[in-house]
């Protein structure tokens, strides 16, 4: 979700309000979307849902976090931006195509985060759609699909002017929120809870868990890297294998967002 660098690199920027104006003006966007939603779905299951995912990807990511997923008998989605591909920044290492086309041969789901990872509200449309072909062409290089992928917002960021592209471009739209998915349910917004330091922070997500056990919904965590010295955006390995394992003893249905779709008959955005 991070890596501001590669946005402060980009041409398109339009807009350019100090930080702390812009960072308000997102939030004030982001509750004008959950206000006023693009299409709405019916998010109705018996059994609770919670789904795992990973935003930019960290490589911990890939050798840590798939790992402790499989090692569970279930599959994460990991929502990929092509332009961080490979790139080494003082805390992480983002993985390679060849580590995409490893988290798809061992099962797990490869969705789109934008190719330039930048704040889409800064983006002009046209730039926008070329950066969207470009992360499509990327990630057909490593995992061709039939259907439209899900997608994640770099920095969970919506932007009103984009949702009709985005909803006709991805089966699903995942922002944050801090909230489980339940009755009527935007697809182009869904909602998502962080995993992020500090660890007591990580430990006491359970209750999310025990949320969606009592009242079954679907809850999808976003985290980043799982290392033994997180940044602030991930978790150590040892609370995330703990929240994974809450979540498979208290008999949730752990599913990459895809088959969650499946699996509660929704066809996400259409179009
Ligand atoms: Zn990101």
């Amino acid at each position: 979700m991070h890596s501001p660098a590669v946005a402060r690199r980009a041409p398109e920027i339009t807009s350019r309000l100090p930080g702390a104006i812009d960072r308000f003006a997102g939030r004030l966007t982001n509750r004008l979307i959950r206000a006023t939603p693009w299409q709405v779905m019916q998010v109705q299951t018996r059994t609770p849902i919670v789904s795992f995912t990973f935003d930019d990807v960290p490589d911990s990511a890939l050798r840590v976090g798939a790992a402790i997923l499989e090692a569970r008998g279930v599959r994460g989605t990991f929502y990929i931006s092509g332009g961080l591909a490979g790139r080494v920044e003082p805390d992480r290492t983002l993985i390679d195509a060849a580590g995409c086309r490893e988290l798809a041969a061992r099962g797990h789901e490869i969705g789109c985060h934008t190719f330039g990872h930048q704040d889409i509200r800064h983006v002009d449309r046209p730039a926008f759609v070329a950066d969207l072909a470009r992360n499509a062409r990327y990630l057909d290089t490593i995992d061709r699909r039939p259907g439209r992928r899900n997608f994640a917002y770099p920095y969970n960021s919506g932007c009103l002017g984009k949702l009709q592209i985005l909803a006709h471009s991805y089966r699903t739209c995942r922002a944050g929120g801090e909230a489980i998915n339940r009755g009527p349910t935007d697809p182009s917004f869904l909602k998502a809870v962080e995993i992020r330091q500090p660890e007591t922070h990580v430990a006491g997500l359970t209750r999310w868990i025990d949320a969606v056990v009592e009242k079954p919904g679907w809850l999808i965590f976003f985290t980043h890297d799982i290392a033994p010295t997180p940044t602030p955006y991930g978790s150590t390995p040892a609370a995330f294998e703990r929240l994974v394992a809450h979540a498979v003893e208290r008999g949730c249905c752990v599913l990459t967002v895809d088959a969650a779709l499946d699996r509660m008959g929704l066809r996400g955005s259409t179009r």
